[in-house]
Parts: structure tokens; sequence; C-alpha cells
């Protein structure tokens, strides 16, 4: 089981993000990353760290990441070996990044029909085809929320998402079939993750999520769909 942190506030993100990883090490990871929008520079930041989340602390302190809306991730590999490339979160291009818990059953169908798109894969994992789905509806909708509305209808498996993106820095769009998340309100910020108990230090109000909701978490707003799309 790996674990999902993400959060989007009026507050620096990347301590409450490396936190509540370290309260997931519990679930068992291979690997631990994080990636958050720098809006001063207009990027996004990705850290990865085969290892321990530790790793990861010492390369933040070395080196601070700078943003109030952030993704991250402990992985346990599923498809293809523990690395730093296989590490989450996974990036389309420079502007969006997308953590996932669970295996894409038809990843090997999408990632055929991606490539011959001109999408090139940098990872050996199955959830590298969500990212690059999600990068190609945002190429013709310009918005996140659809773009991972659309690609949720192509996958076949088990997941829980979070993504973000560095054109749209005032929200993650988090999706749940098969896999836990879970949305911490907090007072003008909100989180997500696999656990509540990742998010304790920051909040003790949650919603649940049930299978197949998708969610926009905004710093003020939380707006959740069902699988209908109610
Ligand atoms: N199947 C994905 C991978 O191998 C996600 C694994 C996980 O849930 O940590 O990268």
């Amino acid at each position: 089981m790996c674990g999902i942190v993400g959060a989007v506030g009026d507050r620096e993100v990347s301590a409450i993000l490396l936190e509540g990883l370290k309260r997931l090490e519990y679930r068992g990871y291979d690997s631990a990353g994080l990636a958050v929008i720098d809006s001063s520079a207009a990027r996004i930041d990705r850290r990865r760290q085969l290892g321990k989340v530790q790793a990861l602390v010492d390369d933040v302190e070395a080196s601070p990441v700078d943003g109030r809306i952030g993704i991250a991730h402990t992985r346990w590999a599923t498809h293809g070996v523990p690395s730093e490339a296989n590490a989450h979160p996974h990036m389309s291009g420079e502007h969006i990044a997308l953590v996932h818990n669970g295996i894409i059953e038809n990843y090997e169908e999408l990632r055929d029909e991606l490539r011959a798109a001109g999408y090139c894969f940098q990872s050996q994992t199955d959830t590298e085809v969500i990212v690059h789905l999600v990068e190609q509806h945002f190429r013709q909708s310009n918005d996140l929320l659809d773009a991972v509305r659309q690609t949720i209808k192509r996958l076949e498996g088990a997941y829980a998402l979070g993504v973000i993106t560095k054109d749209d820095p005032s929200r993650i769009i988090a999706a749940r079939a098969g896999s836990p998340l879970v949305i911490g309100v907090g007072i003008n910020e909100h989180f997500i993750a696999s656990d509540v108990l990742a998010l304790r230090p920051v909040t003790d109000r949650f919603v649940f999520l049930e299978e197949g909701d998708l969610v926009e978490v905004k710093q003020s707003k939380l707006t959740i769909w069902d699988a209908n799309g109610d």
C-alpha cells in the first residue's frame, strides 16, 4: 500500500506533505516524492528519492521547496522496479504532476495508444499512462477537472489520484476507485490523504470519499461529484 498526501492552502505546504508521508510509513514503501507548484517561478518543483522518507526530508532541507499547493507519495512498486525514475509524482511535460495509488490493468493498451500519439515514457510504471492521458485531455479543454474526468473514464483497475498543474495553481483534482482517499477540511485550507493519520496534525475534520468520486480541492472550496456525476 502506498501513501498519498496533498495540500492546498495559504501557507507553505512542503512540511505538511513530508510530515504526512512520515505518518504513512507504516503502510510500507520503497521510494518517496513530492511536487509543489512554485507560483513565483511558475513551475513545478518535483523531488524524488529511492528509500526512506527521511532522504526526501534531507533533500528539501538542503534545498527548500516553496509553494502553497502540492502532492506527495510513498510508492509500493507494482509495475517497474523501485527506483527514482519510477517514484511518484509522475509528470507529463513540465506542467502536470500526478500521484497514484493502485494498479491500472489496461495500461499496456493505453501506453501503446499514447506512444502512437507522441508521448515519451520516462518510467516503467503503469501510473505514467494516467498523467499523459490527463495531459492529452488538458490540451483540448485547458481544464484540469475536465481532463481528469475524461481520463478516469478510460482507466480499468484501482486508483486513488491527486493531480496538479502549474497552469492552474488553485486546485488539486483527486479521484478514487478501489483505493482509499480522504479529504481533510481545514480553516481556509484543504488536504487529501490515503489515511486520516497523515493529516492529524493539521485537521480533525474529514470527508471520506466513496467509490467513483471525483473531487476539486481548492483552498476555500471543496466540490465532490459522485460516480453518476451528481
Ligand atoms: N502501480 C503504481 C506503481 O507501481 C503505484 C503503486 C503504489 O500504489 O504505490 O508505481
